[in-house]
């Protein structure tokens, strides 16, 4: 492995006198970087006070009972990551600098690639429903065809013609699963025929292991040997998935912060932490380096749940600080015009908004956010949106779909959460779709075209809904939790879900790094 010694040794010459002082500093005190740790350095010297956390590094390793040589890039993140979540949470007093957003000089790069439509027409017939669920199988079976292992499959009423014993890939939608003492059964369709899928309990774990993570309304590719007229035994189950990949990043150095779930009007909102937050934003909160971040922050998401709404839940009431809509919404928008002009913020709603619940959900109405609307730096979207920043595409998701995901999927649940939101998240990646279960705590507005299919895989997902921060790179896709600013509600207490309102992360557009900020106040 390639390590960083000296600029005369490696032949490399750093030519930023920043770098250069780090790297001395790192090398006198006995250290190398591998490469992967110096490309990482080299993006962000510029960005943090780099010296301060070289030397916390440094010091770290010398305390370190078996003293490791080398600096890797796993270890620097992650010492950047908790110099930004601790030991700089006490010193978050009010600034006496001169703030310059840097950020004001960055031209915005936004291009919006999917918006639900403000209205649609739907009826609810069953005719829709069939073309509904026609074009999630379609679509679906297309993105399963990229793959070298599916390109031969068929479709379940091609499967039935095949002659017994053979052995055939098949295309189709899960609508049933049937637990039995010795085996489980899968019945697939393709809107014309359905087949029966058998599973022995005797087959090899992996393939039980498949099983329990397929989802109902999913589509899926069956690897499986025809035993009877409609009967297959299957050998391989095959999720659509996402590619491994390079993800797509930033030619200039430029910091969007992803945030939802702030639940105003409600009275576990968390008003001082929020404040922190804006004040952070505006430059007027935190140490020097929490300064420098806040110096390159370009735009700021929000993936819904703006307001805590009225009459989401029986007796919301009791919790609620603020009963007007418009209000809330007001207050709100007050909130947000605190944040610098200069950064851009997108929004969409989340199940607490003011629009239709069914997905896609149209943005929040005018009607009822007329203040935010009125923001000239504030782009109101539907959810799920699809944008792209800087040639970075992300896809926004409230997360709705999240909580059945949660009560189907066997590695994830509420109690543990915390390590877990990434887990649930992955399974959209999987099934390539926003809400691959139909009819469940998800309502999906009857459309004869299925807009919630995941046609290309993003390069950050970016949910909320479920109140617990995480993150992940998974397969080139980053994927995001951003947490929420409310208290636990007596509704999450019954689930068992504890939450982790406060934490902001920063993804850095250049690199994808992310650069996780706690602001949540003790008092
Ligand atoms: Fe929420
Ligand atoms: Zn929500």
């Amino acid at each position: 492995m390639f390590s960083y010694q000296s600029r005369e040794e490696s032949g490399m010459e750093e030519t930023d006198p920043l770098l250069k002082q780090t790297l001395s500093l790192i090398i006198e005190s006995g250290y190398q970087v591998d490469a992967r740790a110096l490309t990482f350095l080299k993006s962000i010297v510029n960005t943090i006070e780099i010296k301060d956390i070289i030397k916390g590094v440094i010091e770290e390793l010398t305390a370190s009972p078996d003293k490791p040589v080398l600096i890797s890039e796993e270890f620097l993140k992650s010492r950047i990551t908790k110099l930004l979540q601790t030991s700089e949470q006490p010193t978050f007093t009010e600034n006496t600098g001169v703030f310059k957003p840097c950020a004001t000089d960055i031209k915005s790069k936004i291009e919006v690639l999917y918006n639900p439509a403000d209205h649609v027409d739907f009826d609810g017939s069953i005719q829709v429903h069939l073309k509904y669920f026609k074009d999630r199988l379609t679509k679906i079976e297309k993105i399963l065809r990229e793959r070298m292992d599916v390109k031969d499959a068929i479709l379940v009423s091609e499967a039935l013609k095949r002659p017994l014993r053979s052995r055939t890939k098949i295309i189709g939608i899960v609508t049933e699963k049937k637990e039995r003492k010795n085996s489980v059964f899968i019945r697939i369709e393709d809107c014309y025929a359905n087949i029966l899928v058998f599973i022995s309990h005797k087959s090899d774990k992996n393939l039980i292991n498949k099983y329990a993570r397929l989802f109902i309304d999913q589509v899926v590719c069956i690897e499986a040997t025809k035993i009877k007229d409609d009967l297959f035994v299957a050998n391989d189950l095959i999720s659509p998935d996402i590619p491994d990949r390079k993800t797509n990043v930033s030619s200039e150095q430029v910091y969007a912060v992803l945030t939802s779930d702030l639940h105003i009007g409600s009275k576990k909102f968390l008003k001082i932490s929020f404040d922190r937050f804006i004040n952070w934003l505006k430059g007027k909160e935190g140490s020097n380096l929490h300064k420098e971040i806040a110096n390159k922050v370009k735009y700021l998401i929000i993936a819904g749940d703006i307001v805590d709404g009225i009459g989401v839940y029986p007796n919301q009431e009791k919790e609620l600080d603020i009963t007007n809509i418009y209000e809330q919404y007001e207050v709100a928008s007050k909130l947000i015009k605190e944040i610098p002009e200069s950064i851009e913020i997108i929004t969409i709603p989340g199940n607490h908004d003011a629009t239709r619940q069914a997905l896609p959900q149209p943005a929040i109405l005018r009607k009822y956010a007329k203040p935010l609307y009125d923001l000239k730096n504030v782009t109101m979207l539907g959810d799920p949106a699809k944008i792209r920043l800087h040639g970075v595409e992300f896809l926004l998701y409230h997360g709705r779909s999240l909580d059945d995901i949660i009560g189907a999927a066997p590695d994830v649940t509420y109690l543990h959460l915390e390590q877990e939101i990434t887990i649930a998240m992955k399974y959209l990646l999987k099934t390539r779709h926003v809400a691959p279960i139909f009819g469940s705590k998800t309502p999906i507005a009857p459309m004869p075209v299925d807009n919630l299919v995941i046609d290309s895989p993003p390069d950050v997902l970016h949910a909320g809904h479920v109140h617990v921060f995480g993150y992940e790179n998974y397969r080139g896709t980053l994927l995001v939790n951003s947490g929420a600013w409310q208290e636990q509600t007596e509704y999450q207490k019954k689930m068992g879900l504890i939450p982790t309102p406060g934490i902001v992360p920063i993804i850095d557009l250049k690199n994808m790094t992310v650069l996780p900020i706690n602001f949540l106040s003790s008092t």
